[in-house]
């Protein structure tokens, strides 16, 4: 690589001291790395970057100290990344994923274990897939330049070695990555997820070192739709349930069914909504949980079944004798009332 054109990669000057070198190579890797960056080139400038930084380590260490390249695993060569990982924080990593989480999970907080595989640049190569060896270059005999034949032999020209790239040391695939120039670190995780999360939310996990690499884990959460429970946007929760309408008149125990599990209510023939106080969604995270509302729909039979006719007859019947024999039933003084009205209708019709 060209070295004027490597300080252009990294957009230093060639007289930039090495720790801001580092801080300005650690300031586009993090811009550029393709996990982070969706852009199509990311992954392209991400690799340039990486070759022009390590290009002028290897011009600047071979400057300071003139000992030859010692290989590419050990802690202490010049590989960039590797002396980057011996430092305290190491690598750190923050991997974004979904959170899959029923509304019961939400609602009442819980804990998943979260695992997966995480790729990185390769620490031991800084993700270009070789490693230089302290020998020379096989095709160029270390001199960097290769003379190719021209014009039918007459003439030679000299080229830049293209298997060192001009700097005539041999190189040979990473052993660390197989030459991919990518690692992967595999994680697991036990997460606490708050009561009230809600859909969309994003939850930081703290970064927790594994191997060399330190991961934090950023977390989306998906809360699935409910069979039963509807969320509204306002944080209400709802659920709209049909009863049995004799049930429901009669005022009968029912069955319901709450973030908590079931529950026994009773209906009231004089309310189709039913309001249970702090058994809904929590109104913040890890805050109260606010009130549930479920809305009944009395549902009765068909009417053509013969059977139920005759019970719904007798019922009738049953309730018109209460009403007559109690005098303060509203609808004995109303059916009493139409017919002292309706038998003065008619006086006057007689009398003509
Ligand atoms: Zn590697
Ligand atoms: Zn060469």
């Amino acid at each position: 690589m060209d070295t004027r054109k490597a300080y252009q990669e990294l957009g230093v000057d060639p007289g930039v001291s090495d720790a801001e070198l580092k801080r300005i190579w650690r300031r586009l890797v993090a811009a550029w790395h393709p996990d982070r960056n969706a852009t199509a080139d990311a992954s392209r400038r991400m690799q340039h970057i990486n070759k022009a930084y390590q290009h002028i380590r290897q011009l600047r260490d071979c400057h300071s100290d003139g000992t030859a390249d010692d290989g590419c695993t050990e802690t202490g060569s010049e590989q960039p990344a590797a002396s980057a990982a011996s430092e305290p924080n190491g690598y750190t990593k923050t991997h974004v994923r979904k959170v899959a989480l029923s509304l019961e999970d939400a609602i009442l907080g819980c804990t998943h274990t979260l695992s997966g595989r995480i790729a990185h640049t390769c620490s031991a190569c800084v993700g270009n897939g070789k490693c230089i060896l302290a020998k020379a270059c096989l095709a160029c005999r270390g001199s960097g330049a290769v003379r190719k034949a021209a014009l039918f032999g007459w003439l030679w020209n000299e080229e830049s070695c293209a298997d060192c790239g001009g700097d005539g040391r041999q190189r040979e695939s990473c052993g660390a990555c197989d030459g991919s120039g990518e690692q992967t670190v595999a994680y697991r995780r036990r997460v606490r997820i708050p009561a009230g999360v809600r859909d969309s939310h994003v939850l930081s996990v703290p970064a927790t070192r594994s191997g060399e690499t330190e991961i934090g884990l950023e977390l989306e959460v998906r809360i699935a739709p409910h069979p039963l429970f509807i969320l509204d946007g306002d944080g209400l929760l709802r659920c709209e349930m049909p009863v049995n309408g004799y049930a429901w008149m009669s005022g009968r125990w029912v069955e319901v069914p709450t973030p908590n599990g079931m529950q026994q209510m009773r209906l009231n023939r004089n309310a189709l909504t039913y309001r249970l106080s702090g058994q809904g969604f929590p109104t913040s995270i890890r805050g109260p949980r606010g009130d549930y509302l479920i809305k009944v729909v009395p549902a009765f039979p068909a009417q053509d079944d013969p059977e139920q006719e005759v019970l719904v007859e007798q019922l009738i019947a049953k309730s018109n004798e209460a009403v007559k024999a109690d005098r303060s039933q509203p609808l004995g003084q109303w059916q009493r009332k139409l017919k002292r009205w309706n038998s003065k209708q008619k006086e006057p019709a007689r009398d003509a």
